[in-house]
C-alpha cells in the first residue's frame, strides 16, 4: 500500500542540547491504524510535532501525502488533523460551536453536515449546544477529535488519546478510535502499553530513547511477543 507519510533520517536537537529524535526512517500506509509504542521520554510526542510542523526537524524530511512539511507548510497542514495530549478547549463554548469555528480556522467553507456527522459518529449530537465546561473528560477529548476532523483531514494524529481518563472510558475511546476508519482517515496515535496498541492500531511502531527500534503488523508483532506480551511492561 502507498505510504501517505514518509519519514527520513529525521533528527530533532532541542536547544538544550538534547537529541530527541535520531536519523528516524519511517512510512504511515494510507488507511492504517499506526500507534506509536514507547516509555515516557522516547520521543513519540516529538515525532508527532515535528511531523506535524508545529517543531522544527534539525534534520531530515517529512512529506504528509505528497507535501513537504517543511516546504509546502500549508498545504501539508491543511491535510492534519491533531489531538494533543492536553485538552485545549474554551470551557464557555458549546460543542457546536468549537467544532465549526476551528473548520473555518481552515478557511473551509461553512458544511454543516459535515459537522454534523463527525458529531454524531463520536456521539456528540445530542451534546451540540452544551457549554464544554458541562462535559465529562471523556466527551471533552471526543470533542478535541471532532474538532481536530471538522476541516476533513487525510491523517489524523492523536497524542496519548487515552491519557488521564479510567478503565472504562479508555476502552470506550478504543471503540472511537477504530470508527474513524470510516471517516477515511489515517491515524497516528501515541500509547504506553502494549495492549491499547494492540486494541486501536493495525501497525505498531516501538520507539525508545528516539529511536525506532520495530516496526511490525499488530499480529505478527503479537506472534513473536507471545507469552512475553503478558509480562511486557514499557512504562
Ligand atoms: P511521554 O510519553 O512522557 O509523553 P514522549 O515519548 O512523548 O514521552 P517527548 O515528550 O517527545 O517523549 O520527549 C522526548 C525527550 O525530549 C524527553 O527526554 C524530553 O524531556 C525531551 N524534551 C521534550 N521537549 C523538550 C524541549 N522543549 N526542550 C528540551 N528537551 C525536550
Amino acid at each position: 500500500m502507498a505510504s501517505i507519510i514518509s519519514i527520513r533520517n529525521l533528527e530533532k536537537r532541542y536547544d538544550s542540547g538534547f537529541r530527541a529524535l535520531k536519523g528516524i526512517d519511517l512510512d504511515i500506509p494510507d488507511g492504517d491504524i499506526f500507534a506509536l509504542l514507547g516509555p515516557n521520554g522516547a520521543g513519540k510526542t516529538t515525532l508527532i510535532n515535528v511531523v506535524c510542523g508545529i517543531v522544527n526537524a534539525s534534520a531530515g524530511t517529512v512529506e504528509a501525502a505528497g507535501h513537504n512539511i517543511i516546504s509546502d507548510y500549508r498545504a501539508a497542514r491543511s491535510l492534519i488533523g491533531l489531538v494533543p495530549q492536553e485538552l485545549t478547549t474554551d470551557a464557555f463554548e458549546t460543542v457546536w460551536a468549537t467544532v465549526s469555528f476551528s473548520r473555518g480556522l481552515f478557511g473551509k467553507p461553512k458544511n454543516p453536515a459535515h459537522i454534523e456527522k463527525v458529531l454524531k459518529d463520536l456521539s456528540l449530537w445530542d451534546k451540540r449546544n452544551n457549554m464544554l465546561m458541562t462535559l465529562s473528560g471523556g466527551m471533552k477529548r471526543r470533542v478535541m477529535i471532532a474538532k481536530a476532523l471538522s476541516h476533513e483531514p487525510k491523517i489524523l494524529f492523536l497524542d496519548e488519546p487515552t491519557a488521564g481518563v479510567d478503565v472504562e472510558l479508555r476502552r470506550s475511546m478504543w471503540e472511537v478510535v477504530r470508527s474513524l476508519r470510516e471517516h477515511g482517515v489515517t491515524i497516528i496515535l501515541t500509547t504506553h502499553y502494549l495492549e491499547e496498541a494492540e486494541q486501536m492500531a493495525d501497525r505498531i511502531g516501538v520507539v525508545n530513547a528516539g529511536e525506532i527500534v520495530l516496526v511490525e503488523q499488530k499480529h505478527e508483532l503479537m506472534a513473536k511477543l507471545g507469552e512475553k506480551r503478558l509480562t511486557l511492561q514499557l512504562e
